[in-house]
């Protein structure tokens, strides 16, 4: 465990949810049709001296935070807040949020951070814009989104605490790393944290699983993600920085949705089935 008041973060995957009966099929390319699992859903929490900092913030099930759990079918789940407060983090503690990206199980209750500072891609924030706009007849590309979170994040914007990020920015707070990773969405980053066993990549929704990396049967072949909007092209170039970050080693890569929840790492807390889990 690394000690946050030393140079290096410390840091934590946090589940808030799991999703019932997700056909793998339906996120992953290839993957085989019978294959489905009561798929995790969970962000980071890391923290580093005055810091503390969450990578994306999970959603609420209240108000149109419900209305889309129910749509995508997410019947487990347990406050984010209620997390944070295992971990002895109260909302108005965390400084900063950095968001892989807007799909509501990844920003949903950041308007429950009164004084965090958001950092997003201003690509990803201004692609959904353009897209919401759109005729209904382009509905596709927004069905993942829920309106009243890019509300709150326009809400950050006008109170001067919305950071858009313009790709690749090393050290956009120390030893915390953000590269573009466009694919999934159009504006997507993955986060890279130093910590006392190296770097971590935070993967957000670039990858689901190790196959993305690995290929099938380990085929060293990259898989792409069926449930995406950007190009297949940009996915596998996206997989290839991703690789390359984490020098082929699964161990230093957080997936966020990860069926195997995080196995290997040790569990530090289950709060009613939902775990924490230390990662650095
Ligand atoms: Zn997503």
């Amino acid at each position: 465990m690394s000690d946050p008041s030393s140079g290096d973060w410390d840091v934590h995957v946090i589940e808030f949810a799991r999703s019932r009966q997700q056909r793998m099929a339906g996120l992953i390319h290839g993957a085989p049709f019978d294959e489905v699992h009561d798929l995790p859903f969970s962000f980071v929490l890391a923290r580093r001296a005055d810091k503390v900092v969450l990578c994306d913030t999970g959603f609420m099930r209240e108000g149109s935070g419900e209305a889309i759990a129910i749509k995508f079918d997410v019947p487990y789940w347990i406050s984010p807040l209620r997390m944070l407060a295992e971990m002895g983090v109260a909302p108005e503690d965390v400084t900063d949020i950095v968001l892989s990206h807007a799909h509501f199980d990844h920003m949903g209750s950041i308007g429950r951070f009164p004084k965090a500072r958001l950092h997003i891609q201003k690509r990803e924030i201004l692609s959904w814009h353009e897209a919401i706009a759109l005729p209904p007849a382009f509905g596709f590309l927004t069905e993942i989104i829920n309106p009243d979170d890019l509300r709150h994040a326009f809400d950050a914007a006008v109170e001067h605490r919305l950071n858009l990020v313009d790709g690749d920015v090393d050290d956009l707070l120390p030893g915390l790393h953000v590269r573009l990773g466009e694919g999934h969405t159009m504006g997507q980053q993955f986060i890279i944290l130093d910590t006392a066993r190296g770097s971590l990549v935070v993967s957000g929704d670039c990858v689901y699983s190790s196959r993305n990396i690995c290929g099938h049967n380990h085929s060293g072949m990259y898989v792409p993600l069926t449930n995406a909007i950007g190009a297949a092209w940009d996915q596998l170039k996206t997989i290839d920085r991703i690789n390359k970050a984490i020098k082929g080693d699964l161990d230093r890569l957080i997936i966020l949705h990860d069926a195997e929840r995080w196995k290997g790492r040790p569990v530090v807390k289950e709060i009613d089935g939902f775990r924490i889990v230390q990662a650095s």
